[in-house]
């Protein structure tokens, strides 16, 4: 579901910063050969990671959910000097696709991609991240959240996706899937260990501030 009529949605396209050649051939190639493109993150998106990335000048990025490698790319442009991102997806059949995405992006050797569950891959990671983007299934949000809190060092930013789903989120009679995510919202509107900010855009983000 597009929230914004597409006249809009076009102007406010005409007035992002443009993706870069190689984002615009991973959205491409993405639509063209790859299972459920609507997953990607896309122009307006990517370039909100970019940006918030960019403010941060995060050391160390996490990202559960890599699909195509689109949004690691966009968050991986506002690493520190040596900086490093931490990119899960259980799906290893993307694996050689995203790993030239990433060889063309010139961040293979900034980048630690990991392909398994990220429910047990988390626990093993010893970094202390300042950015964390949840975007894997939805199902596992509120297991996501618990397992990064403590990881997560104070003033770090936790970026979750789609916490609108479409909009079903009000809905009165809610499926598995958006259950879920609403379960998600709730838990963080009530947990004092972060601020948050639903953010409207696109399919919505949870914008959370560790304190
Ligand atoms: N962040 C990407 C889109 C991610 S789509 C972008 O914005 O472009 C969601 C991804 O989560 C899929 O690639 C799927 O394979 C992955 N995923 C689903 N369950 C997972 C799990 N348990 N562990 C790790 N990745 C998972
Ligand atoms: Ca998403």
């Amino acid at each position: 579901m597009d929230f914004l009529p597409d006249a809009l949605e076009s102007y406010v396209e005409a007035h992002t910063s443009v993706e870069s050649d190689l984002l615009k051939k991973i959205n491409r190639e993405t639509h063209a050969q790859v299972l459920k493109p609507r997953m990607l993150s896309g122009h307006i998106q990517g370039r909100f990671l970019s940006m918030v990335s960019k403010m941060l000048r995060p050391a160390r990025i996490l990202e559960i959910g890599t699909y195509t490698g689109y949004s690691a790319i966009c968050l991986a442009e506002g690493l520190a000097l040596q900086g490093k991102l931490v990119t899960i997806d259980i799906n290893e059949e993307l694996e050689n696709r995203v790993r030239a995405y990433f060889a063309s992006a010139g961040i293979t050797d900034r980048v630690d991609y990991r392909i398994g569950d990220a429910r047990k891959i988390i626990p093993s990671l010893e970094d202390r991240f300042d950015l964390v983007f949840i975007d894997a299934d939805k199902e596992n949000y509120s297991a996501y959240f618990d397992l990064v809190i403590d990881k997560v060092v104070s003033g770090g930013i936790i970026l979750a996706d789609n916490v609108l789903w479409s909009g079903k989120v009000i809905d009165a009679k809610p499926d598995k899937d958006t259950k879920a995510i609403v379960d998600f919202n709730h838990k963080i509107q009530n947990d004092s260990r972060v601020e948050n900010l639903l953010l409207p855009l696109r399919d919505g983000i949870m914008m959370m501030r560790v304190i």
